[in-house]
């Protein structure tokens, strides 16, 4: 068993890292200040290789392997989880599902785009009543023109990359009642007809994912524009979150890290009774609990990453990474604070944001609770009815 990442993995580590350094940490503490989708930022990042790093490189993709996706997500999350955020969703929950789902014609039109980031994707599921319950999908998409197209109708909550998104790929019920059996995927352009951005989330931490509830008032989708078959939509959905907690666990870790980072660097340098704080044991062991419980979720990580290309599904794994990289996150943060004590809760402070973004790590993408559930499934041997 090999736990060494490859040359060519350190390498693409090294080379975020220094992007991270140049171009991320400087505006991180503005983004989370303002509340504002990073556009510049984000098509930077999308010109320097970060905004289809699994993608295929005939379809403009970096083409990566998993864990080296999750070594960048978790460097560009030590400087800003906000960032992190929208190069996942991007990557894991747009580009991905068109690469595997996607038609011809869909990749030749959006494929490239969202690759390069010229072109901004969004993922949009959830609902005021389907939120962990998933499937529980009431916006309709109606056939009409003789099966020629559909018309989507109903309202979705929490769209991250709304703000500044061009496509989006949204999931409705083409059998209502049928839950996860009558869920299609489709892909919509932000600028069609008859979607209205109707608000806008105001929230905690990652403060410039540009989360938007959107209302669909009759848009009209072309049915070439289904992703994947009709009514398997929420296979669709449940594919591409496989993918999307392997990138969460790994944006919790940068988060975990840079507070980890930053009580080390607190610790050696401030004096209390006359001696670095770092030589009390009471804090060193804090330290110390939290470099290993991130280390063992980054071992879950890359373990979920390393067997993607192997397996059918990596659900277990990824939430397993997921569960355990976000609860070590939050942990991390909240050790931080106390080490940093008054200078940690000062507004504006690192560690603050860092408090903030990791509470993120365990809602989205499926709640801890949602993790717990799918890793019982697995290991009860379970079928719970979507
Ligand atoms: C910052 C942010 C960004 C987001 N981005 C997106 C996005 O881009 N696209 C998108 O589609 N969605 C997005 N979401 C929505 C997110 O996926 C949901 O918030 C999440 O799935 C939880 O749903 P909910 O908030 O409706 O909670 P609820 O489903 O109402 O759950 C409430 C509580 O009950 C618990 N619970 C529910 N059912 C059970 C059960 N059976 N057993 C035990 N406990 C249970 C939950 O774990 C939770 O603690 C985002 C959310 C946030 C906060």
């Amino acid at each position: 068993m090999n736990l060494d990442l490859t040359p060519d993995q350190r390498a693409f580590q090294r080379e975020v890292a220094a992007f991270a350094k140049a171009h991320v940490e400087p505006a991180s503490a503005r983004i989370d200040e303002t509340g504002e989708f990073p556009w510049a930022l984000v098509k930077l990042a999308g010109a320097n290789g970060l905004a289809g790093m699994t993608i295929p490189e005939p379809w403009g993709g970096g083409g990566c392997d998993y864990v080296s996706y999750a070594l960048a997500i978790e460097t560009v999350a030590r400087s800003s989880a906000t960032l992190a955020t929208i190069l996942i969703v991007n990557n894991s929950l747009v580009g991905e599902v068109l690469a595997r789902f996607g038609s011809d014609p869909q990749k030749a039109q959006w494929q490239r785009p969202l690759a390069s980031g010229q072109a901004t994707g969004a993922f949009a599921l959830s609902e005021e009543h389907a939120g962990t319950d998933a499937a529980n999908v009431e916006m309709q998409a109606a056939e009409a023109d003789g099966g020629a197209a559909y018309i989507l109708t109903g309202r979705k909550t929490w769209v991250a990359s709304a703000e500044g998104a061009n496509v989006l790929l949204v999931f409705a019920a083409t059998r209502p009642g049928m839950r996860a059996h009558g869920i299609t995927a489709f892909l919509v352009p932000m600028s069609a007809p008859g979607i209205e951005r109707t608000a806008r989330a105001d929230s905690l931490g990652v403060r410039g994912l540009g989360c938007m509830d959107l209302t669909f008032t009759g848009v009209r989708v072309p049915a070439d524009q289904v992703v994947g078959a009709v009514n398997e939509g929420f296979k669709v959905a449940m594919w591409a979150l496989e993918g999307g907690r392997v990138a969460i666990a790994a944006q919790a870790l940068g988060i975990g890290q840079a507070a980890l980072d930053e009580a080390l660097g607190h610790a050696r340098a401030r004096q209390v009774f006359g001696r670095p704080i770092a030589e009390y044991q009471a804090i060193q062991f804090m330290l110390a609990d939290m470099a290993t419980e991130l280390d063992a979720a980054r071992m879950l990580t890359h373990k979920a990453a390393a067997l993607k290309p192997f397996q059918v599904s990596i659900a277990q794994e990824a939430a397993q990474a997921k569960l355990a990289a976000s609860i070590a996150a939050h942990k991390a943060a909240d050790t931080a604070m106390q080490i940093l004590a008054s200078v940690g809760y000062r507004r504006g402070s690192k560690v603050e944001r860092l408090f903030r973004d990791a509470r993120a790590t365990e809602i989205y993408q499926g709640t801890s609770e949602t993790q717990r559930m799918v890793i019982a499934d697995h290991i009860l041997q379970l079928r719970r009815h979507a």
